[in-house]
């Protein structure tokens, strides 16, 4: 370039906004460090924030966080500026969901887990799926401790035409139109503040954030491909630009088993423990997927 920079210090050559996003509910685990360089190598020139989802009050700790950011850096994954915590955002979060408020597509519900099942089993149904019981209840009617749902049905309403979306990861790569269907039988009205921890739930907190930091790439695990539709959802309710996604592969131990966080014996830090570098951590990895997006 004339003036000597490299393209990845020029703004204006930036088209990739990008985070990696880990829960801090426990250590990184080989699994983490596959998403984070999925990441970081999808992104290119782009931009990589690094979101530490901590919006859980009960499951996170901030020993994790520290550890989550020692063992990125060890694993040389760079993100741009300081980590940024979710909970950090909880006014905005709270001013989002006030907002769907005052439009009438959120009510508060008082059901425990045990009042969705046996009001599912009663029609008939099986499993977690809500069956609206709450629904209608003006939000002045809100006691302490009870979620607040969103209410699919009018949101959807309310959006108009279905919104699309593109994917690009390599199960579900194309063009998808928001399933319907999939969203309400498969899980009824979405909790978007959470019930006794007051918590506003992952599905609100991830996407404003992101389009708060201006993410134009979601890149995640394919675990999180069945959350994707109500992100869409919930970005068109907003009016918050709908990002491009790309859900990678997990990664699976030799059994095809996929590796959970509560296999502790493959955290990051095990391995380091054990004199293992950087580079003989990622040789155990698969390899990353290649970029298939027209940018
Ligand atoms: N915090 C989520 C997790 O650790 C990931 C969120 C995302 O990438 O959208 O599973």
């Amino acid at each position: 370039m004339p003036d000597g920079r490299r393209p990845s210090d020029d703004r204006s050559a930036i088209v990739i906004v990008t985070r990696f996003a880990p829960s801090p509910t426990g250590p990184l685990h080989l699994g983490h460090a596959y998403s984070a360089l999925t990441i970081q190598s999808l992104a290119g020139d782009g931009r990589v924030h690094l979101r530490i989802e901590d919006a859980d009050s009960a499951r996170s700790r901030p020993e994790y966080a520290a550890q989550i950011v020692e063992d990125l850096t060890w694993l040389g994954f760079a993100w741009a500026g300081e980590p940024e915590n979710q909970s950090d955002n909880r006014v905005a979060h709270d001013a989002a969901l006030h907002a769907l408020g005052e439009r009438g597509l959120t009510y508060p519900c008082s059901c425990t887990r045990r009042d969705i099942i046996e009001a599912g089993a009663a029609i008939g149904r099986m499993g977690m799926v809500y069956p609206g019981t709450c629904r209608g209840r003006p939000l002045s009617d809100e006691c302490a401790g009870d979620a607040i749902r969103l209410d699919l049905r009018r949101a959807l309403a309310e959006i108009g035409p279905l919104p699309a979306f593109a994917e690009f990861g390599p199960l579900n790569a194309g063009t998808h139109r928001l399933d319907v269907s999939d969203l309400v039988a498969g899980m009824g009205d979405p909790v978007l503040r959470r019930r006794e921890s007051g918590d506003i739930a992952y599905d609100l907190a991830c996407t404003h954030d992101d389009a708060a930091i201006g993410v134009t790439h979601v890149i995640r695990g394919e675990d999180l491909w069945h959350n994707t539709a109500l992100h869409v959802l919930i970005q068109t309710v907003m009016g918050w630009p709908v990002p491009s996604y790309f859900h990678h592969a997990l990664v699976r131990d030799g059994n095809g088993r996929r590796l959970a966080k509560v296999d502790r014996s493959k955290a990051i830090a095990r391995y380091r423990e054990e004199g293992l570098n950087a580079g003989d951590l990622r040789a155990l990895l698969p390899p990353l997927p290649i970029s298939r997006w027209a940018t």
